[in-house]
């Protein structure tokens, strides 16, 4: 049993069983109590787990089980027919180096804050799934974000639990001579030094550059402690280590990047130490910008101005001062790099001017988000039309086994060979569906609908003992809130994301006594599920949040609205999968693309949106429902009152009344056509193999150089 001890572990130190089904059971068998109280991290689970209890338990059940995982990680990890390897060899030959400030992969692993982080986690799970040669760099955050508590007020407070290395599936970086592997970047005046940790997701490996090293000074160690935390300062300092650090440990390393993919600009110094490295090795400035550019690809997520990180002039000289007398690149020049104006270098500098300055190719991440990107950008491109700037789009998608739980993995196992076959085409999607009985879809979405609510109560009950809430609000008392908290046979709409004010999570408060109508009708009620976290500096998020959770807390809606604390990709899980509807009224166009939505659909939720983001490109009349048409008004007031209009009707007239039509044998039957639309229409194409492979034929693969 010994050798059943040790694949456990092995499988431990690989984040591919976070989208296994099977191996998640067995840590979950192994205490389902510890599991849930570690925060479902194996690593940690098995401190607490004596070699002499495991190895009983293998003795049992359980050891079949863990060899058969095992075995079927290791013929994983050792394929060599992949995609990859029969589309894109180049990209199995040398890899895409992947830079992004948050890296979303499984809830343990608290390295991001939304959905950036959750884009690039289930990014790097798909190409290990397609076989590219795939390295990420982050950082290693020792607090990560923050964990979301209310006060009894509804109020968001922070709290920032450590995180710890030996408690994580990540090894330091060795060098050749078994050291520590410890790079240097120059700040200001100073040197700071960084280590790197290799975390393993499947094929791909991510390092996480780590400034917490005695050999720093302490305001140097703590540029690696939070999730974007701090002021500019610490900012541009996290964007150094990240883009410039980054270039320095794959050189380190010895790895000769196929291509360096920006996620959003935070990374965009990287191109800096390319080009110090171009000039280093002789090359001319213009010919080395050119090579730099050649090697760079940039996807930009953010539709709005304000959105972009800009750094003063005056930061900029501080910071980079010393850095520039090194390599020979003249401040100002490098403020052009930088100018939203071509020809000024007075102005601020603009992390995504850089980016989109050296890459070759850069991309939004949906249709409409392409679109308005190119119209932002015109200027920078002295461009006469939109149509003449080169910045095209790829839809983001959601990685299939990551969002399906293992109740749905099941289900569709029963029918299908593979969650990816359902995911590949319409028609192999049609043809499973076919097989699929209006009962067993029914049968499913109850069983998801009761996993969420046995989840939400049990939940519950720690978040309203430290709220003190019970003998506030007696409607809350614990034996009544089992009692009375939310029902699998009402219609359940789910809201969660984080509380960026563009995303409007109160508006469907807008009309306190339509609502109350809507939530108590007596024969098609209705109740709402919310979560998100505010960013620590958004007053107005926070008290959008503590809007909703005194709206919940009145009489008509305590019990039906519900208000979950500390959003994170567990509770995500729990809530795409058990919500029949999933709700999101941005203000458009300011959704680059939202990908939530995308994590219902495999469960048989359906979309109720603004046409924003992904949803105008997916959304055809029969697989979900819209507010709204994307009219447009000059002033929020009016846009407001215009859309919780259109929300109030369509959710009165076609929603509720859809879901609460039944026939003889009590099927809603035009509610399953929808979600089997929505299936066959959206998981095909809004997922990270679609959404990977597109970047890798058409933005990795330099087709200039062939
Ligand atoms: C998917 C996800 C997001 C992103 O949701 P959007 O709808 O794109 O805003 C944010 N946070 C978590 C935890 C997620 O799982």
């Amino acid at each position: 049993m010994r050798k059943t001890i040790s694949s456990c572990k092995e499988l431990t130190n690989n984040l591919w069983w976070s989208w296994d089904t099977e191996a998640k059971e067995i840590f979950r068998e192994l205490s389902p109590i510890l599991w849930e109280r570690v925060n479902h991290n194996p690593v940690e689970l098995l401190r607490h787990i004596s070699n002499d209890e495991l190895q009983a338990r293998f003795q049992c059940c359980l050891g079949e089980k863990t060899e058969r995982v095992a075995a079927r990680f290791r013929s994983y990890m050792a394929e060599t027919d992949t995609w990859a390897a029969r589309n894109t060899p180049e990209l199995v030959k040398n890899p895409v180096a992947y830079f992004c400030a948050e890296f979303g992969i499984h809830e343990s692993v608290r390295i991001y804050s939304g959905g950036l982080g959750v884009l690039a986690g289930d990014h790097i799970k798909s190409a290990s799934d397609l076989g590219i040669n795939f390295v990420g760099i982050t950082l290693f955050y020792k607090e990560g974000y923050f964990r979301q508590y209310l006060n009894h007020d509804g109020w968001q407070l922070e709290d920032y639990p450590l995180q710890y290395p030996e408690s994580l599936p990540i090894e330091k970086v060795t060098g050749p001579d078994g050291k520590d592997l410890i790079i240097s970047v120059s700040i200001a005046q100073s040197e700071v030094f960084a280590q790197a940790w290799r975390l393993k997701v499947g094929r791909a490996t991510l390092y996480l550059l780590d400034t917490n090293i005695p050999a720093n000074e302490s305001h140097y160690r703590d540029i690696c402690c939070r999730v974007y935390g701090g002021d500019q300062n610490m900012r541009i300092n996290q964007e150094i280590v990240l883009g410039i650090g980054g270039v320095k440990l794959l050189d380190a390393l010895g790895i000769a990047p196929a291509v360096y993919h920006m996620n959003e600009g935070h990374s965009a110094f990287l191109t800096l130490e390319l080009l110090t490295k171009e000039l280093a090795a002789g090359t001319p400035m213009e010919e080395a910008k050119l090579k730099v550019k050649k090697r760079c690809v940039f996807t930009t997520h953010t539709p709005v101005p304000a959105g972009h990180d800009r750094f003063s002039r005056d930061m900029m000289h501080y910071t980079f001062d010393h850095y520039l007398s090194q390599n020979g690149i003249s401040f100002d020049d490098m403020m052009l790099l930088g100018a939203e104006d071509r020809n000024n270098p007075f102005g601020l500098f603009t992390m995504t001017v850089l980016a989109l300055n050296f890459s070759r190719a850069a991309n939004g991440v949906s249709k409409l988000h392409g679109e308005v990107s190119r119209q932002m950008w015109k200027n920078l491109y002295g461009a006469e039309s939109e149509n003449d700037v080169p910045i095209g789009h790829i839809t983001n998608g959601v990685h299939a086994h990551s969002w399906a739980t293992p109740t749905t993995e099941r289900f569709w196992r029963r029918f299908t060979d593979s969650l990816d076959t359902l995911c590949s085409t319409q028609e192999a999607a049609e043809k499973i569906l076919a097989q699929v009985s209006n009962e067993d879809l029914w049968c499913l979405r109850f069983h998801l609908k009761r996993n969420l609510i046995d989840f939400i109560h049990r939940y519950l009950a720690n978040q309203l003992f430290h709220q003190h809430t019970y003998s506030m609000y007696p409607e809350y008392d614990s034996s009544r809130l089992a009692k009375n908290t939310l029902s699998p046979d009402v219609l359940t709409i789910g809201f969660a994301r984080r509380f960026a004010t563009y995303k409007r999570a109160p508006l469907i408060f807008r009309d306190l006594d339509r609502l109350n109508r809507i939530i108590n009708h007596p024969t098609m009620p209705v109740q709402i599920i919310f979560a998100g976290k505010a960013h620590p500096h958004d007053d107005a998020g926070k008290e959008y949040i503590r809007q909703i959770v005194e709206h919940s807390r009145r009489p008509q809606f305590a019990g039906k609205i519900i208000f979950l604390e500390n959003y994170n990709l567990g509770v995500a899980k729990r809530m795409v999968s058990g919500v029949d509807v999933w709700l999101n009224t941005p203000v458009r166009p300011m959704e680059a693309s939202g990908t939530s939505g995308e994590k219902t659909v495999l469960n048989g939720g359906l979309n109720f949106s603004v046409l924003d983001g992904w949803w105008p490109e997916a959304y055809n009349g029969e697989n979900g429902w819209s507010i709204g048409n994307g009219e447009l008004f000059e002033n929020y007031e009016e846009q407001d009152r215009f859309d919780a209009e259109k929300l109030y009707d369509v959710l009165e007239n076609q929603i509720i009344t859809t879901f609460y039509e039944r026939d003889e044998n009590n099927l809603p039957v035009k509610w399953l056509k929808k979600i089997r639309n929505a299936i066959a229409t959206i998981a095909p194409v809004y997922n990270t193999h679609r959404m990977v492979r597109e970047y890798a034929e058409n933005y990795y693969l330099n087709k200039e150089s062939n």
